[in-house]
């Protein structure tokens, strides 16, 4: 393939260009261009644009970071006004006026108390940096031999070693295994019993658990699986018996997708270390922060230089445009009633997957919480990959849809309208019926 040594000839289409320069993540370059990728030019609202002017309604936020929608004009205008200023100067031992602004605001609604906010660009990160941070808190604090983790079966929280190592790999990472470290595993929300193994399990680990790490209400790569707020409380409650530290991954829940703020706030949890992502920018910018409690942040107090500070960072960590937009996307999502719309949209989507999706052929479960919700396909047989085959139908119709495995996601803009909602649904019922049966 690579014949023209970066010299285009003349009618090579846009997905011709892009397999011979740009590798994506979680794809096969040699199926690329066969598996008819969308090449995105722009985007109007929930609509995006290709280069041959084709629209579709971006109904899973790309990739779970849209809020908003958009070319939303006032946060176009925050970046702009960003620019004028500044766009970027370190974090690492200095300071940024929109950075603090940003921390001010989110320090009034996230579930941590006395919260300080360590900022970086990926959600991955988040979950490295809240790792790093649990470890080197039992060993400032003096206490030996707290150096592991508990994570969940099926739990996804990115994909660096560290994260990479609380996760529950599967066939797409097995091949890092051996350079992941171990963790203690107790079921994921597909357990009905969940939440007592994971009780019993830190109560007996208490002694060697540095932190337990999980994502509250649902366990999103691994498909949506939901857990019921009183259980995921039970866990929180169990770590502070414990004195274990818990680790809230909110990197997908975050920023209202579950009909709140944050998901933990559903469960009544005030995690120790909360990891924040996708949403913080509304999809605009890469952004992630790792909150950490005003107890934890303490125990990294001392002398200049000495051993209890905390030696980690990002050269783009507390990004000045990004920062900018995350703080009007703050004061936007209050100003919108944006939480309100993601309640009304989710109980008009429950209707409709009741209606005309949940219990007809080939459908096996419908999940959902909020404006996060998956609907699992159950295949005669192996192979069939009906998932891939129903979001390429869908997306035929006008409507940007991806499967994990056999499992459609539907994860729209917070933003969406009513009628947007029954868009969606058509376009999934017609592609059920064409790949399953009616
Ligand atoms: C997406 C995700 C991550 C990783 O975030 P990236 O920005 O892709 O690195 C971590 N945890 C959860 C729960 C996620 O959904």
């Amino acid at each position: 393939m690579v014949h023209n040594r970066g010299v285009r000839s003349v009618g090579e289409s846009w997905v011709e260009r892009d397999a011979a320069v740009v590798w994506h993540g979680f794809t096969q370059m040699a199926a690329y261009a066969d598996n008819a990728p969308l090449v995105i030019e722009r985007a109007e609202g929930r609509e995006l644009i290709d280069a041959d002017g084709r629209r579709y309604l971006d109904a899973i936020s790309s990739l779970w970071v849209n809020t908003l929608g958009h070319g939303v004009p006032e946060l176009n205008a925050a970046l702009v006004a960003q620019a004028g200023k500044v766009a970027h100067s370190t974090m690492l031992g200095n300071g940024n006026t929109v950075v603090v602004e940003l921390a001010e605001a989110l320090a009034a609604v996230v579930p941590v108390d006395e919260p300080h906010f360590l900022f970086a660009a990926d959600g991955a990160v988040a979950v490295e940096q809240a790792l790093k941070i649990a470890f080197q808190y039992w060993v400032n604090r003096g206490v030996a031999g707290r150096g592991s983790f508990l994570a969940l079966g099926d739990a996804y929280h990115g994909d660096t070693i560290g994260s990479l190592s609380l996760g529950d790999g599967g066939v797409f990472s097995a091949v890092f295994e051996p350079l992941c470290f171990p963790v203690v595993r107790t079921p994921g929300y597909a357990d009905p019993g969940w939440a007592a193994k994971a009780c019993a399990v830190i109560d007996a680990h208490a002694g060697t658990l540095a932190a337990v790490v999980l994502e509250p209400l649902v366990q999103g790569a691994a498909g949506m699986l939901c857990a019921s707020a009183d259980d995921v409380r039970k866990v929180g409650e169990a770590c502070r018996e414990a004195g274990v530290l818990l680790i809230c991954d909110e990197v997908a829940t975050g920023f209202g997708r579950t009909g709140t703020l944050f998901a933990s706030e559903q469960c009544g949890l005030r995690p120790d270390l909360l990891c924040l992502g996708k949403g913080i920018t509304g999809g605009y910018l890469a952004m992630s922060a790792t909150v950490a409690s005003g107890e934890v942040f303490s125990a990294f107090l001392g002398p200049d230089l000495g051993p209890q500070t905390f030696f980690h960072g990002h050269s783009y960590g507390g990004n000045a445009l990004a920062a900018a937009v995350a703080l009007e996307h703050l004061r936007l999502i209050g100003e919108w009633e944006v939480l309100a719309s993601v309640r009304e949209r989710a109980a008009q989507f429950a209707t409709l997957l009741e209606e005309r999706v949940a219990g007809r052929a080939g459908v096996r479960a419908v999940r959902q919480r909020g404006l996060m919700i998956g609907v699992e396909l159950e295949p005669p047989g192996p192979g069939l990959r009906w998932g891939r085959r129903v979001c390429a139908g869908a997306v035929e119709r006008g409507v940007l849809l991806r499967p994990l495995g056999d499992v459609v996601v539907i994860m729209p803009p917070l933003t969406i309208t009513g009628g947007e909602v029954v868009r969606v649904i058509d376009a999934l019922d017609t592609a059920l019926g064409d790949v399953v049966g009616r």
